[in-house]
């Protein structure tokens, strides 16, 4: 089976911009609020479609259902896809939000999931920042306090946005990113979120978008704290060397740095390839892919053994469900 490229799912909203089709090729049109590329997606409503190959014009969700051995391996008895790949332009502020975890997304939805993301940073505005978590010492009553007197920034920990960083946001952890940032998101294929605060701006129709503040406070995790972004771990197979970004129980992220070919052992899992840099052919028994910068594959389990060959200095993603 060979390694699966689909269409990306463009979704315009207010705080987006052109990066998506300026900086990472995306076919945007002549609008400038485009903010997310759903490169990967297996949602009820949201279905990424494959653009080429055997399974051109099959969703994610159907392929899952033909071949679910030749795609999951090990994990068949996954019943939808379990990861939600994206990359995301941040012109303006995102709402501060806080998703749930997988027991308190129960309460909300049948089969709800929760949501654990993460950021890998492409590029970022010299004075770009960035909310991750609460700053310590913050509970309830405190954060409460300060949302219903509108100085909620003042309970905030605000952490600057640099390219290269990756920023792990586990569920219950309040968040937003701020202008001039463009970024991949790894994360658990949920999409509840709840809204806490809006900057005081108004939606499309003049009107205040929904909060969800009760919601919202039960989901926050209070003794968290602050979140910093995080300390890669310097891996290797004897020859080719890497970096792990994270390890948690819904994904693994590493990152490669490469101009020389290597080889992934895929053991009988998924891998899911982003180039963030450059360009490769990523090469399997079934099939071979190019991509260029901005691009995503999802290489079937039964894939075995996946060859890159970077096409002069490339750096590349590499996400598996452990
Ligand atoms: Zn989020």
């Amino acid at each position: 089976m060979e390694p699966l490229v689909f269409e990306p799912l463009l979704k315009r909203i207010r705080w987006g911009g052109r990066l998506l089709g300026e900086v990472l090729d995306k076919p945007i049109g002549a609008e400038s609020d485009y903010a997310e590329s759903w490169e990967i997606a297996d949602q009820p409503n949201d279905q990424t479609v494959v653009a080429t190959g055997k399974f051109a014009g099959q969703t994610l969700h159907e392929v899952l259902q033909a071949v679910p051995e030749q795609l999951l391996g090990r994990q068949t008895h996954l019943t939808q896809f379990p990861l939600l790949i994206k990359f995301l332009d941040a012109n303006d502020w995102l709402s501060l939000q806080v998703h749930p975890d997988d027991s308190q997304a129960l309460a909300y939805a049948e089969n709800g999931r929760g949501k654990t993301e993460a950021w890998i940073i492409l590029h970022a505005e010299p004075d770009s920042q960035i909310c991750a978590g609460l700053k310590p010492g913050t509970d309830r009553s405190e954060f409460e306090a300060a949302l219903s007197e509108g100085r909620v920034e003042q309970t905030l920990n605000m952490i600057p946005a640099r390219a290269g960083d990756c920023v792990f946001v586990p569920a219950r952890t309040v968040h937003a990113l701020g202008p001039g940032i463009l970024l991949a998101e790894i994360q658990q294929q949920s999409n509840i979120t709840f809204r806490l605060h809006d900057w005081g701006r108004m939606g499309a129709d003049g009107q205040p978008r929904e909060l969800h503040i009760e919601q919202s406070l039960q989901c926050i995790d209070f003794e968290a704290g602050p979140v910093a972004p995080v300390s890669a771990v310097e891996l290797s197979d004897g020859t080719h060397h890497f970096e792990e970004l994270v390890r948690c129980d819904y994904f693994v992220i590493r990152r490669h740095q490469a101009i020389d070919e290597f080889s992934l052992a895929l053991n009988d899992r998924f891998r899911i390839l982003m180039v963030m840099e450059g360009r490769a052919v990523i090469r399997t028994s079934g099939g071979q892919v190019t991509l260029g910068k901005g691009r995503t594959t999802l290489i079937p389990a039964a894939a075995g053994t996946v060859h890159i060959l970077p096409e002069g200095n490339t750096t590349l993603l590499e996400v598996l469900h452990p």
